[in-house]
């Protein structure tokens, strides 16, 4: 029986499970994909948050669960395979709040867990800019000392959500080195300070979930320099694990395979469907099982940025490749206008997504690279 099959953790599928028709029947849950980056819902986060699904994995005494990652994978796949609108904390508790827990200082936990487990709390990241993305060490944004604190200024590029949420964590270079992953350090920047400025990026579909964000001086105090000065890129690279090996890397699609199978189980389903969908669940349930044994490494505290590379270059080819082979196995015309949670317009809908699931979080070439330099180094020591 493995970890996810336990008594407990079914128990808690079927909880996440009733709450979840509960919300459908109240039209929040729409079955969408992509869901994890569009479907901003704060009310929706804290209702999740009150039953303690917000920061599980986070220590009891910072107001989280306790309850370590497995448990987590279990209420997200359920969240993400119905498609429920999770962006509002998705980064928050994905990725801030276990940086805060392992690099902030008492104050900072004290300060940013427990809101971000209530649900009241939301984060993104200020990593990329207009020439740094994947040569993120080539970043831009300058943080000067002043007195009491740092003065920050750049421009960063892609920063998901940064017009609602409360806070994000930028990367700054704060001293000037021959190696330029020395010297970068994380603040935690309130995105209302003085000096803020979000201009839209807007998505195919027109939806508005990115942004520039410009830091032009914004005065940030000593207590929100997040962990050692200088030590940003250890910080940084440290996270990419929680960042890259979940369940959204290869369910951002699933809800149109539910709705093709909705489709198909009205119709008699030929054989050559049957076999098509089968491939693709056969394939979905081998990246599962990779990404189930990146969050058992890390509940035990064990490496697995590799690992999560490989998640993420398996599970986003595939949740792309998906809409392609759903196309074809029920072939109707995409349409962006057809009522909402139809099959043409889930199909557009996540049709229009598609460029950048093997974009986000990394390239699927510089995560090659990453899996390579990794065997190369493996072989070398056999
Ligand atoms: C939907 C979406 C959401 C995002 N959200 C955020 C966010 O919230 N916060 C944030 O900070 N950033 C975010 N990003 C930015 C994302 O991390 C970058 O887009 C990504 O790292 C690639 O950087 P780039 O866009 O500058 O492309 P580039 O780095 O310019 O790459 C362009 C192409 O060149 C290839 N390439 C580059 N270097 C190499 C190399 N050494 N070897 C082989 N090929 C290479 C890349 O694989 C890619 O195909 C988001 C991006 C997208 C698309």
């Amino acid at each position: 029986m493995t970890a996810l099959q336990s008594v407990q953790t079914l128990e808690l599928r079927r909880e996440v499970r009733r709450f979840l028709s509960e919300e459908r029947a109240r039209g929040t849950v729409l079955g969408r994909p992509d869901s994890w980056l569009t479907g901003w819902h704060p009310e929706f986060s804290r209702r999740l948050a009150e039953r303690g699904w917000v920061g599980m994995a986070l220590p009891k005494e910072y107001g989280g669960g306790g309850l370590g990652f497995l448990a987590r994978v279990v209420v997200i796949e359920e969240l993400l395979a119905a498609g429920a609108p999770v962006s509002a904390h998705w980064v928050a508790d994905r990725q801030a709040a276990p940086s805060i827990l392992n690099h902030g200082s008492e104050e900072q936990k004290k300060r940013f867990l427990p809101a971000i487990a209530e649900g009241r709390c939301f984060f993104s990241i200020g990593m990329s800019e207009e020439q740094a993305g994947s040569d993120l060490a080539s970043v831009q944004t300058r943080a000067e000392r002043v007195a009491g604190g740092w003065r920050l200024t750049g421009t960063k590029k892609w920063t998901g959500g940064a017009h609602c949420n409360d806070y994000a964590i930028v990367l700054a270079r704060t001293s000037e080195h021959e190696d330029r992953h020395q010297g970068l350090s994380q603040f935690i920047v309130d995105l209302r300070a003085p000096g803020v400025r979000v201009e839209p990026i807007r998505l195919l579909t027109g939806e508005h979930t990115f942004n520039y964000f410009h830091l032009d001086g914004v005065e940030v105090p000593d207590g929100m320099l997040l962990g050692k000065e200088g030590d940003g890129w250890a910080q940084v690279t440290g996270e990419l694990a929680f960042e890259r090996s979940g369940p959204e890397r290869y369910l951002s699609t699933f809800p149109l395979l539910v709705a093709v199978v909705r489709e198909l189980s009205d119709k008699a389903a030929t054989a050559d469907q049957q076999v098509r969908l089968g491939a693709l669940m056969a394939r979905l349930y081998a990246v599962r099982q990779l990404s189930l044994g990146v969050a058992a490494a890390l509940d035990e505290g064990r490496p697995a940025d590799v690992q999560a590379a490989l998640v993420k270059d398996l599970g986003t080819r595939l949740e792309g490749e998906l809409v392609h082979e759903v196309r074809r196995i029920l072939p109707v015309a995409a349409d962006a206008g057809a009522t909402p949670g139809t099959y043409p317009e889930l199909l557009a809908l996540a049709l229009l997504h598609t460029p950048a699931y093997t974009l986000r979080g990394g390239t699927n070439e510089i995560l090659r690279g990453i899996i390579t330099r990794a065997v190369e180094h493996k072989e070398q020591q056999s």
